[in-house]
C-alpha cells in the first residue's frame, strides 16, 4: 500500500517547522527541528542563502506540508481535493475535513496510536472495526455517527493492553467521543475548521490546484 517512506524528520526540516510525524519523540530534545542545530532545509550547506520564495513556491510548500502532516501521497491527495471541490461549501475547509475524517487520522485522534504513521499501520494490520465491521483501509472516510473500535481479538494484544491506562487520561477533540473501557470512539459531528488544529493555510492549497 502506498505510503510515505524514508526519514520523516527531513520533511519537518524541509517545511521549517514541527509536523509531529514521530509521536513522543517530537516532544523531546531529539527532535530535528531545533533552530540552534540546523536552521536550514536538508540538502543545503549551512552557508546557503535563503532565496525569495515565489507565490507558486509558497502555495506548493503549503500543499506539501498538508500532505506530509496527514501522510498522504500526491495521487491520493489530489483525489481528496477533487472530492472537496465536488462538495458544497468552501473547498479548502472541505479538504481539511476529508483529511481529518480519514480512518487513520481518527484512530490517531482517539489516542490509539502515537502518530498518524503508526495509526495507518495499525489500521492496515486489521486491528480496527468501523460499525463492528473490520476495515483495513486507512484512507476510508468515516461518517458522522459511525463508531470506531479496536477489534475484540486485538484488545488482547500487549500493545492495546498497555494503552488502556493512557486512554483513561486521553482527551479527544470535541467532534469525537472516546470510551476508554470499550476501546472505541464515535464521530459525533464533522469537525469545524477551528477544531482542526493543523496549522495549514488551506486557501493556498486551493490556489495551487487552481493554477
Ligand atoms: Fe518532526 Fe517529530 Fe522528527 Fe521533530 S521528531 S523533526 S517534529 S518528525
Amino acid at each position: 500500500m502506498a505510503r510515505v517512506t524514508g526519514p520523516v524528520c527531513k520533511l519537518c526540516r524541509r517545511e521549517g517547522m514541527k509536523l509531529f510525524l514521530k509521536g513522543e519523540r517530537c516532544f523531546t530534545p531529539k527532535c530535528a527541528v531545533d533552530p540552534n542545530r540546523r536552521p536550514y532545509p536538508p540538502g543545503q550547506a549551512a552557508t546557503a542563502r535563503r532565496r525569495k520564495v515565489s507565490e507558486y513556491g509558497t502555495q506548493l510548500r503549503e500543499k506539501q506540508k498538508a500532505r506530509r502532516v496527514y501522510g498522504v501521497l500526491e495521487r491520493q491527495f489530489r483525489r481528496h481535493f477533487a472530492e472537496a471541490e465536488r462538495r458544497t461549501g468552501a473547498t479548502g475547509e472541505n479538504l481539511l475535513r476529508i483529511l481529518e475524517m480519514r480512518l487513520d487520522n481518527v484512530v490517531f485522534r482517539l489516542g490509539f496510536a502515537d502518530s498518524r504513521a503508526q495509526a495507518r499501520q495499525l489500521v492496515t494490520h486489521g486491528h480496527f472495526t468501523v460499525n463492528a465491521r473490520k476495515v483495513d483501509i486507512p484512507s476510508v472516510e468515516v461518517k458522522v455517527g459511525e463508531s470506531i473500535a479496536v477489534s475484540e481479538r486485538s484488545r488482547k494484544l500487549e500493545y492495546f493492553k498497555a494503552l488502556a491506562e493512557y486512554l483513561n487520561r486521553k482527551s479527544v477533540p470535541g467532534w469525537l467521543s472516546l470510551d476508554a473501557v470499550r476501546m472505541s470512539g464515535r464521530v459525533l459531528t464533522a469537525p469545524a475548521r477551528e477544531e482542526i488544529d493543523a496549522t495549514i493555510q488551506e486557501q493556498l492549497i486551493v490556489e495551487f490546484y487552481s493554477r
